[in-house]
Formats: C-alpha cells, sequence, structure tokens
C-alpha cells in the first residue's frame, strides 16, 4: 500500500473510542487546507503485513482502527485487507473518507468490514465541483445517500457527516445539514490563511439555528454535542 503514517494511540480520532490510526498517502481532492497535506501525494509503499503488524502492536492499548489518509478509499484492495485483519484482531474499525468512491463504501459495507463512517460533505451540492475544481459532487452524493440506507438498514452502525467550516461559508451550513438527514453532523473548525477561524461560540450559534444536534469540534473545546 502506499503509506502515509501510523499513530499508535489516538483518542480524537472515535470519540469514546483508544484507537490507533492508519494514514492512506495520496488524494486527488488536494484541498488547500488540509491537515495532511504531506501525504496528499507521494509514495511510501509498503507490505500490507507490516501495517497489520502496526495495528497488532496497539491491540492492547486500544479498542479500535481508523483509516484515514489522504484518502483510503483510492486503495481498496489493502483497505479492505487491513480492515479484515482488525476485525480478526477483534478491533471496531472505522473509516474517514471524502466520499468520492462511493462503490468502495459499497464494498466496505458489503463485506461487513466497517462499523463508523465519517463522511466529509464540503459544500452544498450546486457549489461542490465549482470549489473542488472535479466533478465530485455526484459521487459524493452517492456515498451520502448510501451510508444512509445502510444506517437504516442496519449494515453500518455508525455515520457521520463533517463539516469543515470557514470563517464566511456560514449559509452552506443550513444545505448540508437538509442532505445529512438523520445522520449525526459535525460542524469542524476550518484553519487556513490568515482568516481567524470561527469560534466554538460562532460554531454552536451556526448549528442552533439548524434545531437539531449537533457536534461542534474546535481546537480550544475538542468535541461538544449540542441538542438544538
Ligand atoms: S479530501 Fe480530505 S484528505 Fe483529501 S485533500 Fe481534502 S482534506 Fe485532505
Amino acid at each position: 500500500m502506499n503509506f502515509g503514517g501510523f499513530v499508535p494511540l489516538s483518542t480524537v480520532d472515535w470519540r469514546g473510542r483508544a484507537v490507533c490510526t492508519v494514514f492512506f498517502r495520496g488524494c486527488p481532492v488536494r484541498c488547500s487546507y488540509c491537515h495532511n497535506r504531506s501525504i496528499q501525494e507521494g509514495e511510501d509503499l509498503r507490505d500490507v503485513k507490516e501495517v497489520e503488524e502496526m495495528i497488532r502492536s496497539s491491540k492492547l492499548l486500544v479498542s479500535g482502527v481508523v483509516f484515514s489518509g489522504g484518502e483510503p478509499t483510492m486503495q481498496p484492495e489493502p483497505l479492505a485487507t487491513l480492515m479484515a485483519a482488525s476485525r480478526e484482531m477483534g478491533l471496531a474499525v472505522g473509516l474517514q473518507t471524502n466520499g468520492i468512491f462511493p462503490r468502495v463504501l459499497h464494498r466496505l459495507v458489503g463485506e461487513y468490514l466497517v462499523d463508523r463512517i465519517a463522511l466529509d460533505v464540503k459544500a452544498r451540492w450546486e457549489r461542490y465541483d465549482s470549489l473542488l475544481k472535479e466533478k465530485y459532487s455526484h459521487a459524493v452524493q452517492e456515498s451520502l445517500a448510501f451510508c444512509q440506507e445502510s444506517v437504516e438498514a442496519g449494515t453500518l452502525a455508525e455515520c457521520e457527516v463533517v463539516v469543515t467550516l470557514f470563517r464566511g461559508y456560514e449559509d452552506e451550513v443550513p444545505h448540508i445539514a437538509r442532505a445529512a438527514g438523520k445522520l449525526d453532523l459535525v460542524l469542524q473548525q476550518g484553519v487556513e490563511g490568515m482568516v481567524p477561524p470561527l469560534t466554538a461560540a460562532e460554531l454552536k450559534k451556526v448549528g442552533e439555528r439548524l434545531k437539531r444536534p449537533v457536534k461542534v469540534r474546535t481546537r480550544e473545546e475538542g468535541e461538544v454535542l449540542h441538542c438544538g
């Protein structure tokens, strides 16, 4: 696999669980604000067995593993293999994805390899493709619809829609919240360049206008659930 990194113990990637996190290198979306820009491209090829051993070495510390990136679903074979190996170790399996490869999500959920998906939704659908400079909106909509169906059917235990929100883009949120439907909604503080990030209180206000439960995630306060 094209390897991006490994964190043996994390308490921020899956609230309520200690997990280890595997980063897959490479993401075609290339957001300017990406926190993991150093692994958006490049190559560090590793044997899947080597990464499996990294997960195994964390087994006594954690109850789950999160696959992140980069975009893990860009590498479906190593991802599925590592998810299956994690399952065999008795670990819960989480995935952080931008949703541009819905067929891979179908496969992973269909094979009962994943317990939790955190799906990035970056803008209202009408603005998606111009923002990302590629035609991704249909793929992400398909991923979102599939996650909603899977949660309803009970084949996916948990799914949250994650919005990385920047000052000046607060009006996007009601559109995304409508699209998220009954899935958990996270407003995450976006940080880019010289624009001051929205504070926890400002994000809470954006959430309150939605009249629904919202999780607000900031550097100052971590994750706080507001019940709407
Ligand atoms: S989609 Fe996610 S991983 Fe890819 S560039 Fe954007 S923020 Fe980074």
